[in-house]
């Protein structure tokens, strides 16, 4: 007898985790989370929001595996000449790490990937498909982007992460998102 449908979720960290991940759930998918986000600096805040994951992904049994070594060359080689112009860097770290992504579910055997970007109103939403859809295609067909509006449930996850007392940061997660949070906040 088959079981549920294996599905690799690309994890930002854990607040962005808790909707998505009961949503899939709850559609009778087998969640592993994959944390890859090189986007994070510095390597302390990385780390935070590693064992915040962690910690959510420990309260509901949800597996945990990571893109390997913390390589934030990766983020910044791929942002530093367009840095200025928020929607290109931003789609160049969404095509880094749903890349990624992609490749991991490949390599898994996974049958679909999704992310939890697609639960965030700050993320540039059709950018996030765009480029889960681009990753995809440069598999040639071995796994499938599963695209899922998870942002009516942001408000539920941001509730319920708090209840469980995680870690929430304050910034997107790159350097030149801190420096915009902290240095040049919009009126
Ligand atoms: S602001 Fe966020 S999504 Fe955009 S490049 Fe920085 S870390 Fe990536």
């Amino acid at each position: 007898m088959e079981g549920p449908e294996r599905i690799l979720l690309h994890t930002c960290c854990g607040p962005c985790a808790v909707h998505p991940h009961r949503a899939l759930v709850e559609e009778g998918f087998r969640v592993t989370a994959f944390f890859y986000n090189p986007n994070i600096q510095p390597s302390r805040e990385h780390r935070r929001r590693l064992d915040a994951l962690r910690d959510f992904a420990g309260r509901v049994g949800l597996e945990v595996v990571t893109g390997g070594d913390y390589r934030p060359e990766e983020h910044l080689r791929a942002t530093l000449d367009i840095h200025g112009d928020r929607a290109r860097r931003c789609r160049a770290c969404y095509d880094l790490r749903l890349g990624a992504a992609a490749e991991e579910a490949s390599r898994r055997g996974f049958p679909a990937f999704t992310t939890t970007l697609l639960v965030s109103p700050y993320q540039l939403h059709d950018e996030v498909r765009r480029a889960g859809e681009a990753a995809a295609a440069r598999t040639g067909g071995r796994v499938a982007f599963l695209y899922r509006d998870f942002r009516p449930g942001w408000k539920e996850g941001v509730a319920a992460s708090r209840e469980m007392g995680l870690y929430r940061q304050p910034y997107c997660g790159c350097l030149w998102s801190e420096v915009e949070r902290y240095e040049r906040p919009r009126s």
